[in-house]
């Protein structure tokens, strides 16, 4: 066949029957061999979008030199040369350029680190090739490929449907219609579709919504309707989280107190020391210069790219640097239960007849254990009844088992847990499951919904039963198959079922559920000709099926908690962080577990029903949330609810959920958390987090991280702008003694400081780890500023004024050697005025070098976390001491920032700052832990 011929009939797939489709794709119903695949991905290529150009790197770099604060040193250094200051207007220009390339670096590594976040989020496809189900990486899918789809996945390709139940596709991205859309395996004969429109083909970057199916992949990477319109890169829009908000205004704020400096310095200049307007002018300037907080907004991107990185360490990956904060001030976490409280690992422990009940032996996924009767072991083949719940359960399930291999040591499971568990009790009691699904092949299946809490299969039989071969195997929440039970399997014999029957089936699943025990019931129903079911199956539904059943048993199995969620749960507990349960289980087994963890500590905590849920107000819901609650039974939607009336309680709350329906509480809550196992590729979508191991103290160690970040971009501010007090002090100084007292420090050198010195180790502290006790305390106010009063207070007031004593001391030090008062005034080029000066500066140097340190923490002691525990910190350090040393030795350089070499005795007096000013801080730091504990006693 040529190849536009192929091409023509490759785009009337839609109009093919089935078994056409395989032809011309050139597959087969097992899919493609290895080889084949291979050799199609060399003539196709990967199956990606390949993204639309960013924006240039040289527009992101030119952006660092236009904004604002950079036009304003523009200006700037152009009034320095207009008042024949060359020198201090390529300083100041100097400053912008070494700013913008220093902001643009740090925007570029924060976004690598984005981007490689990005890329640990691989999607998966779930294909059959040569006849086997296997799990490989989306961008490997070739055309031919045969891809198996359920309930949340994401489509990663074009494709024609071959088989599907149930199906509905959501297309929003492509059509922007919201409502999920019916698919179908039918061929269709019209020919006034548009392409989203035909009911057999399924697209790229669409997701199933509802049922399960199989699909041959048709197009892929940039060929696929998505990857022809590239909807997703056009549309991604950078906005700006609350945090950056903050920070420009923060940035605006210092702006206003360096202005306010400016215009007090330059009116003190002229009129108290009486310089010229255009020396005052320039002094002025030097210290609006020296006060705005140049590096900020880019190292904060970088401190929370590298918390970023931090987290995903710790299992979570967050997908925006934003959530990050959000994170931190978390008060209220929903979490449901399955997988991410408990380990997700099923095992059968108990069997419910309405006449006998068995114990099983054995833990994981290995088929070895008994089933047992009054400690005898007992095969299905024994026991007609046990026969039936094992076969019905496991016939009736997806999960596939898969044995020790090269991957794993031990059985590992494809699927669901809850259903793997069933296979496995199945073969422990003597039951081939593969060969008895051959025997009795499914025809049908209405797939699990959370919302119904059941899941039903139809198969054919081998032997007639009751003269019909077909029968629907049901399996689900007890209470929900029972109602729809009218009789009830006793020793063989179907016997109608009797309210007293009911009860004692509540009961035996009551007594499991006060164990934390999961329990599942099974029951089936024969499916007669002359039934009032449609002859055609596809009709069937729930409402037709699940109805008269017949009643078998209960499956009981354990599914305990993961051991290092109890000590979270405390955690949050100190850290004021309230949890709430959330879960689709039974009340009973959801109270259990809940009371084993921790998560509730009164004795009856309230546990609220999906039904009693709906029946309440959102005043009396908001009322019974202010106190311990447990939501069991709950449709995933309802989970929107909750959240939205703690949100409107003023709490700051993180969700966790898997499925498709958790999506709308996902992107409602404040953080979203989707599991990156269990998790559906629609959850991981619509949430902000995702966690690689679904657990729960991952989630905790996340807010930690969160809290972290906050606390290290203020710990940055504070070193900051506490530099800013002793270059302020000696300049004000000068001034309010008329100039008899000589400028200490000239305007260069303090931009050597802002620019120079202090650049390294303030970035360092933006990565400090997070401090312990730092989940001792409540969340943080949303309202709170990031710079508040107490901040400002000890910025200026005393770390800032340690400094200045310093700073000021080391000036007089020189000059009281050199006779003073007899120093010579500025600008005569005396040695020892340049030395005075010199030392001033290194004497900022040097008292930042124990601020640093003293930020590190805010309340612990530093030695405590190691005082050169962090590496940036120290390479900071080493940094700025080198630089010291070519400003005060290299002849150029001293020329430019007006100092001269010091002696041995200078450096030596300069020692004394760091350690002296790290003791005192030390010693307040102590004061504050000791007068906490007292309180914390007498609290
Ligand atoms: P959580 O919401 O904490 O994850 P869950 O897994 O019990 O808990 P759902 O997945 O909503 O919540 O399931 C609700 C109920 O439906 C379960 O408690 C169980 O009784 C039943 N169920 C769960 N999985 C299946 C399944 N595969 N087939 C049939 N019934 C199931």
């Amino acid at each position: 066949m040529g190849e536009s011929t192929q091409s023509k009939t490759k785009d009337n797939i839609y109009k093919l029957p089935t078994d056409k489709v395989y032809e011309v794709l050139g597959t087969t119903p097992g899919g493609l061999s290895k080889e084949v695949a291979e050799q199609r991905q060399k003539e196709h290529g990967k199956n990606i979008i390949e993204t639309i150009k960013k924006k240039s790197a040289l527009l992101t770099f030119l952006a660092n030199f236009t904004h604002l604060m950079a036009i304003l040193l523009w200006v700037g250094g152009l009034v320095a040369f207009w008042a024949d200051m060359p020198q201090l207007g390529v300083a100041i220009w100097l400053v912008n350029v070494i700013n913008g390339v220093f902001s643009f670096w740090q925007e570029s590594r924060a976004d690598k680190a984005t981007e490689a976040l990005k890329n640990m989020l691989p999607s998966y496809a779930r294909v059959l090739r040569s006849g086997e189900e296997q799990k490989i990486l989306s961008e490997d899918l070739v055309p031919g490929d045969i891809i198996l789809l359920e309930e949340g996945d994401k489509i990663s390709a074009d494709a024609r449907i071959i088989e599907c139940s149930d199906f509905q596709v959501d297309q929003s991205t492509l059509t922007g219609e919201s409502n999920p859309v019916r698919k179908t395996k039918d061929a269709i004969l019209k020919d006034d579709l548009t392409h989203a429109e035909i009911p057999n083909l399924i697209f790229a970057g669409t997701s199933v919504a509802e049922g399960n199916g199989k699909a041959v992949v048709m197009d892929i990477g940039m060929h696929t309707e998505f990857g022809k319109i590239a909807y997703l890169t056009q549309n991604m829009q950078k906005e700006n989280s609350p945090l950056q908000k903050e920070l420009n205004r923060v940035t605006k704020q210092v702006s206003i107190i360096a202005i306010s400096f400016g215009v007090v310095f330059f009116f003190a200049s002229t009129f108290l020391v009486k310089e010229s307007v255009a020396a005052s002018f320039i002094f002025a300037l030097g210290m609006v210069v020296a006060f705005i907080p140049e590096g900020l907004l880019p190292t904060v991107t970088l401190a929370l790219a590298m918390a970023v990185q931090r987290m995903s360490k710790r299992n979570a990956l967050v997908k925006k640097l934003s959530s990050v904060e959000t994170l931190g001030s978390t008060t209220v976490i929903c979490t449901d239960k399955t997988g991410t409280l408990t380990q997700n690992e099923m095992t059968v422990s108990h069997l419910w007849l309405a006449e006998k009940q068995f114990s099983v032996s054995g833990v994981g996924y290995a088929p070895s254990g008994d089933i047992l009767l009054s400690n005898k072991k007992v095969m299905a083949s024994e026991d007609e009844d046990l026969r039936l719940l094992l076969s019905a359960a496991a016939l009736c399930s997806n999960a596939r088992l898969l044995p020790p291999g090269e991957e794993s040591a031990r059985y590992t499971v494809l699927g669901d847990p809850t259903e793997a568990c069933l296979g496995v009790v199945a073969e422990k009691a003597g039951i081939d499951v593969k060969k008895q699904s051959e025997l009795t092949p499914r025809l049908r299946e209405l797939p699990f919904e959370s919302r119904r809490k059941r899941m039903t299969t139809i198969h054919q039989l081998e032997k007639p039963m009751e003269g019909t071969n077909r029968i629907a195997y049901v399996k689900g929440a007890p209470k929900e198959v029972m109602k729809l039970s009218d009789s009830i399997r006793v020793n063989g014999t179907i016997i109608p079922m009797e309210e007293e029957m009911r009860n004692k089936i509540m009961e035996a699943n009551d007594n499991y559920a006060r164990k934390g025990l999961r329990v599942l019931a099974v029951a089936y129903r024969l499916i007669h000709k002359n039934d009032d079911v449609p002859k055609n199956m596809s009709a069937y539904t729930p409402e037709i099926i699940e109805k008269e059943l017949v009643f078998v048993g209960l499956i009981v199995m354990a599914d305990p908690p993961r051991p290092e969620v109890a000590s979270a749960v405390e955690e949050c507990h100190r850290a004021g962080i309230r949890i709430i349960m959330i879960t689709g289980d039974y009340g009973l087994t959801a109270e259990s577990i809940a009371k084993r963890i921790g998560i509730v500590k009164g004795k009856h905590p309230r546990v609220v029903s999906g039904l009693e849920l709906e029946a309440l107000t959102d005043e009396q819901l908001k009322e019974y949330l202010k106190d311990e609650i447990i939501f069991a039974r709950v449709a995933p939607e309802q989970k929107l609810r909750v959240v939205t009336n703690l949100q409107e309680m003023g709490e700051i709350v993180a969700v966790t959920g898997d499925g498709v329906n958790d999506s709308p509480a996902l992107k409602k809550a404040d953080i979203g958390v989707a599991m990156g196992i269990a998790g559906t590729d629609v959850a991981k979508e619509a949430a902000d987090m995702i966690l690689t191991d679904d657990n729960f103290a991952s989630i905790v160690h996340a807010i930690e991280e969160g809290r972290a970040v906050y606390s290290n971009i203020q710990k940055f501010m504070l070193y900051i702008l506490n530099s800013n007090m002793p270059e302020a002090v000696p300049s004000a100084l000068y001034l309010f003694s008329k100039g008899a007292i000589p400028l200490p420090l000239t305007v260069m050198q303090i931009l050597t400081i802002d620019l120079g010195t202090d650049m390294l180790p303030a970035l360092g502290l933006g990565t400090e780890k997070p401090e312990e006790g730092i989940m001792n305390q409540p969340p943080r106010k949303q309202n709170q500023p990031l710079l508040h009063k107490k901040l400002i207070i000890k910025a200026f007031l005393w770390y800032g004024l340690l400094g200045s004593i310093g700073s000021t001391i080391s000036y007089f030090f020189v000059n009281i050697q050199n006779g003073w008062p007899s120093v010579p005034l500025a600008g005569d080029g005396s040695d020892i005025y340049l030395k005075a000066t010199a030392m001033a500066l290194a004497a900022i140097v040097f008292t930042q070098i124990g601020a640093v340190f003293n930020c590190r923490t805010e309340k612990q002691s530093v030695f405590k976390v190691g005082l050169f525990s962090n590496k940036r910190v120290n390479f900071g350090i080493v940094f700025e001491i080198m630089l010291i040393f070519l400003f005060v030795y290299l002849p150029p350089l001293q020329s430019v920032f007006h100092t001269a070499a010091l002696d041995l005795t200078d450096w030596l007096f300069l020692c004394i700052w760091p350690p002296l000013i790290l003791l005192l801080e030390e010693l307040r730091k102590r004061i504050v832990r000791n007068k906490e504990a007292i309180k914390v006693k007498e609290g």
